[in-house]
């Protein structure tokens, strides 16, 4: 029998950081349930290498119970009848279970995913605030727009989406679980929730808390398992809609499969995002956009800053700079207070970051700083801030999606020849330029295509929509936009009458 909550998380021990957690439940319909058949999955630590949790693989039959129950809790259930103070405060309790909680959590991501506790200790208690965030927005956002048109009075009114099925990454496991779940729930959506394989353990902690903030049974299940679990998932044709973060080639296949049915779609995929280094650059604003865009997170991170474009005429310094920022790093044990880079998520993750290295070096790239495992790291998944320069925007290493801590750096003569690199690409998620001037900077802005675009810095802002253009995705999450995109908007042509008690 799996492990059944009382809320807190087991006592952490030594540089292991947290013992083992087996878990053999999942969530569906209110009550944690067995899993059905398939073989658990191993959660491996990826600084000691050491399996540190156990979670079930949820098969079609979990995944056909869970959105069961998600159907019924949003056809007949009490939730999305609920006004959205009274969801609100239900999440709002969940929120506050959380954070009596968040240091062991910001612990477990570092177990889980490898982040230095440096980072996720400081990074971790920004969820609790983006919850209560995405909670007063969707209170401000609860609108009846009542109008008077030449067909007469209407009211545009909104209505959940339906049931969701999330699916998400390991990247971020706990700040992307709470922007994913409680813009869906707080409009009224009912949730099947599937995090990472690799990075699952969170998602217990935060199905706990929802359960003991008392959410209706059946608004929120948790399925874990692999990407078969996330096919069946979005495959059934219960599901009204489907909000994803993950990799460009499985937001194609879930694409094409939700498209079949017209379900309701948020892709929030790759990136190969180009920071631009204008001639009169700031050089120390352009080093800490570089060391948090380019290297924060091991790099695993969809917006991160992969390519870096610099005036021709001033390389070298340039390069200098992007190399003094993969070099402060101090990469070790996430649970080394002094560390600031941790190892990658996993083994397959690392070898996939060291072949791009081998790519690079084999196109005709030359490596400025690292290219290999840190000496006196071979336990763990770990891999060396890595700068490329002599490196074309045709290579491998230019156009792909590394996820690691592996720049390049390339010339341009001219501005434009910058913004043309910048836009010769298949994604357009995120990028920035460092400049002093204010009328080049928007100039660049708003010529790279993007979803975002950041100014002499790298920043993440929830209180504005984030999303791609391009093969980085649909749809914008974040902020008013990212509640919206859970409601579908309803026309009622009014009476007269109904124009008066609506406005009344
Ligand atoms: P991934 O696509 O392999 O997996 C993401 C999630 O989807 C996992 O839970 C996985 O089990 C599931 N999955 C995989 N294939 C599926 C399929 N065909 N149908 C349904 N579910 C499926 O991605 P990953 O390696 O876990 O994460 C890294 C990727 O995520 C990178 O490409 C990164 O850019 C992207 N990402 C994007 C954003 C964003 O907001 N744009 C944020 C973080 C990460």
């Amino acid at each position: 029998m799996g492990k059944h909550f009382d809320g807190r998380l087991p006592q952490r021990d030594g540089a292991e950081a947290m013992t083992q957690q087996n878990y053999d439940v999942l969530l569906i319909n209110g009550q944690w349930q067995q899993s059905n058949s398939r073989e658990p999955l191993q959660v491996i630590s990826p600084s000691t290498e050491n399996v540190i949790g156990t979670v079930p693989n949820g098969d079609s039959k979990d995944v056909e119970s869970a959105v069961a129950a998600a159907r019924r809790s949003f056809d007949t259930g009490p939730w999305r009848k609920h006004s959205i103070e009274q969801r609100a405060a239900i999440l709002e309790r969940a929120l506050d279970l959380l954070e009596g909680q968040i240091e062991d959590v910001a612990d477990l991501v570092s177990s889980e995913m490898g982040l230095p506790t440096s980072v996720s200790r400081k990074k971790t208690p920004g969820a609790i605030w983006a919850g209560r965030y995405f909670l007063e927005t969707a209170l401000a956002e609860e609108t009846v727009d009542v109008r008077k048109t030449l067909w007469g009075p209407a009211a545009v009114i909104k209505e959940p989406v339906g049931v969701v099925a999330s699916i998400a990454p390991w990247n971020s496991p706990f700040n992307m679980a709470i922007s994913k779940i409680f813009p869906a729930l707080v409009t009224g959506c009912s949730v099947v929730y599937k995090p990472s394989p690799d990075t699952p353990l969170d998602a217990y902690i935060i199905a706990k808390a929802l359960v003991g903030a008392g959410l209706p049974e059946g608004v929120f299940n948790l399925v874990t398992g692999d990407a078969d679990t996330g096919r069946w998932l979005v495959e059934h044709p219960d599901v009204d809609k489907v909000s994803f973060t993950g990799s460009t080639g499985a937001g194609r296949q879930i694409a094409a499969s939700a498209g079949q049915r017209f379900a309701r779609l948020q892709l929030e995929l790759g990136g190969k995002s180009a920071a631009i280094v204008l001639d009169d650059a700031d050089p120390a604003k352009t080093l800490q956009g570089i060391i948090a865009g380019s290297f924060a997170n091991s790099g695993q991170v969809c917006s991160a800053y992969s390519r870096i474009l610099v005036p021709s005429a001033s390389t070298s310094t340039w390069t200098d700079v992007v190399v003094a920022a993969g070099k402060s790093f101090r990469v070790g044990d996430p649970f080394d207070p002094l560390t600031t880079m941790g190892p990658l998520v996993s083994r397959v993750q690392r070898d996939r970051v060291l072949g791009y290295i081998q790519a690079g070096l084999s196109e005709g790239a030359h490596l400025a700083l690292g290219g290999g495992i840190p000496t006196g790291l071979d336990k763990g998944f770990y891999v060396e801030p890595t700068v490329f320069t002599g490196a074309t925007n045709a290579m491998r290493i230019s156009r792909e999606e590394i996820f690691g801590p592996v720049v390049t750096v390339m010339p341009y003569d001219s501005l434009d020849e910058a913004i043309d690199i910048a836009n010769d690409s298949d994604y357009g998620l995120h990028g920035a330029v460092f400049t002093e001037d204010p009328e080049r900077a928007l100039y660049v802005a708003r010529s790279v295509r993007s979803g975002t675009f950041s100014i002499n810095s790298y920043t993440h802002n929830v209180q504005a929509p984030f999303g791609g253009v391009k093969d980085s995705g649909i749809g914008r999450e974040m902020a008013a936009e990212g509640i919206n995109a859970y409601y579908e908007l309803k026309t009622i042509n009014l009476t007269d009458a109904t124009f008066g008690a609506l406005t009344n």
